[in-house]
């Protein structure tokens, strides 16, 4: 009997054909983003004022809430390299799994539905970014 596992053979073909980013779940890469973001926790871009718990999962899912110190509306993206970005959060956690791992840039583009041009944009961000830290 043979243990090996064959390489290209259909089931994996067939995974890697329906892998993309809507397969993950939505809060795990919100999670993931958030954490990556605010590594010290949610925090009011103008004032600084912590995010109270009643609100954090709703600032965790990225959705917009309104300061109570200061009553400026962020959300975790706003004054990141998040902010004003055309890429889902499940989107960039894809593309920075499989730039990690040397994917061609045409296989990403097509696993998170984005194009090449879009892929390049992030993996120069994502160095430049790297740079700075
Ligand atoms: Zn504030």
């Amino acid at each position: 009997m043979n243990n090996q596992v064959a390489v290209g053979n259909t089931i994996t073909d067939s995974a890697r054909a329906a892998f993309a980013a809507d397969c993950l779940r939505r809060d795990v890469c919100l999670a993931w983003l958030a954490g990556q973001l605010h590594p010290a926790g949610g925090r009011c871009p103008e004032c600084g004022a912590a995010v109270p718990d009643r609100q954090i999962n709703r600032w965790r899912s990225f959705g917009r809430l309104e300061c109570c110190e200061c009553g400026r509306w962020f959300s975790a993206a706003s004054g990141t390299w998040m902010a004003g970005a055309k890429l889902a959060p499940n989107q960039v956690f894809v593309l920075a799994v499989l730039l990690s791992m040397d994917v061609d840039v045409a296989l990403i583009a097509s696993a998170i539905g984005a194009s090449e041009v879009t892929v390049r944009f992030w993996r120069d961000k994502f160095m430049t970014l790297q740079e700075v830290s």
